[in-house]
């Protein structure tokens, strides 16, 4: 055979950035190894999601119901929300791809916030679109005038992600609803909201009302956090109806497995217990914020179940410190870390590391 060529992959392959997952951690010298990495809720499934799950074991022979019809209408009920306008997917990140893939191809852009979620360049430039990153103002906010500075005829969607990953803060509803009047109409806009629940703050938009009221809006959510089924990849968009029929157009068949489905169903109907956790995580986070601010940090104020420590070139050092205590926590080179709010002992670890970083 004569000299033979490797196959060839598309030229996006070569600027595609690989997903980060959170690292798991080692114990050391006999200290347990936490997990705030990925912003996972530390509890165990609740008994009944699980004795679901169960059940639903019985069947993995047969296909899923690729309409995951009844989640969809459990979603439809809640949310008051027509079954058309609902999609689902495997996570919201399959979904935010689902949404990609249905409205952006070569050539178009795509605008989101930078730093925020770092699935969106990666699903952008899978797509063969354009990103279009518009940095966050000097407070981790979103510049929203600058977003919208940045449209151009070749825009197709923008993601506005609130509370933002990995920096917390929100978008108003004052600021969006002054956004999307000066946004042209015929751009979807995407309201990731995968931390929704995390959220007391009573001026953070409501993205479920806003998509209501305008027929360019659409909102992405998860049942991977606040709902504590991150392991079974089961996220949903809820938009106009073009654009929801077009996203289940786009799904892997078959991708939310009925396991998913009967969990997230259930989850639904266990909310109240659920979100007692959720309050416990805001309790954490209010105590895990104070004691930081103690120590002299200038934190804004996060609205999810993470804390955002801009610590610039000393993140690394930081990160690799935090190895040593069996904490693994979410480095972004120099910018800063973004801390799940888990276990108290954990944070506990983080705050006696973090008194050397205060500067
Ligand atoms: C975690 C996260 C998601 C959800 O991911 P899943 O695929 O649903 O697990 C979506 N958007 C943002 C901003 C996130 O941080």
């Amino acid at each position: 055979m004569s000299e033979s060529i490797n196959p060839q992959l598309r030229p996006e392959m070569a600027k595609l950035p690989t997903y980060k997952a959170g690292k798991k951690v080692e114990p050391v010298n006999g200290l347990p190894a936490y997990k705030l990495s990925s912003n996972e809720i530390a509890h165990s499934p609740l008994p009944s999601v699980v004795a679901a799950i169960v059940d639903a074991a019985n069947e993995i022979n047969r296909y899923p119901d690729p309409f995951t019809t009844k989640l969809n209408q459990a979603l439809s009920e809640k949310f008051n929300v027509p079954v058309e306008q609902i999609a689902t997917g495997t996570g919201s990140v399959g979904v935010c791809q689902q949404i990609i893939q249905a409205v952006a191809g070569a050539d178009d852009e795509v605008i989101y916030a930078w730093r925020s979620f770092e699935a969106y360049p990666i699903i952008t430039t899978i797509a063969g679109a354009k990103n279009i990153q518009v940095p966050l103002t000097a407070d981790g906010q979103h510049d929203l005038a600058g977003m919208l500075a940045a449209i151009t005829p070749k825009t197709r969607a923008i993601f506005v992600c609130t509370p933002n990953n990995p920096t917390g803060g929100i978008v108003t509803q004052e600021q969006i609803n002054e956004f999307l009047a000066a946004a042209p109409t015929d751009v979807l806009v995407v309201i990731d909201e995968a931390y929704v629940e995390f959220n007391r703050d009573v001026n953070a938009i409501d993205g479920i009302a806003t998509m209501k009221a305008n027929s360019n809006v659409g909102v992405l959510r998860t049942f991977s956090k606040a709902y504590g089924l991150a392991g079974l990849r089961v996220g949903y968009f809820m938009g106009p109806k073009n654009i929801a029929e077009a996203v289940r157009k786009t799904a892997v068949p078959f991708g939310v497995s009925n396991i998913a489905q009967v969990a997230a169903v259930a989850s639904l109907e266990h909310e109240t217990e659920l979100f007692k956790r959720v309050d416990e995580v805001i309790a954490e986070r209010t105590w895990f914020e104070s004691e930081l601010s103690n120590l002299g940090f200038k934190l804004a104020p996060s609205q999810a179940n993470f804390v955002w420590l801009p610590l610039g070139d000393r993140t690394e050092e930081f990160a690799l410190r935090s190895e040593g205590i069996a904490v693994s926590i979410r480095p972004f080179p120099g910018e800063g870390v973004r801390i799940s709010v888990g276990e108290r002992p954990a944070l506990e670890r983080v705050i006696e590391l973090a008194k050397e970083f205060v500067f």
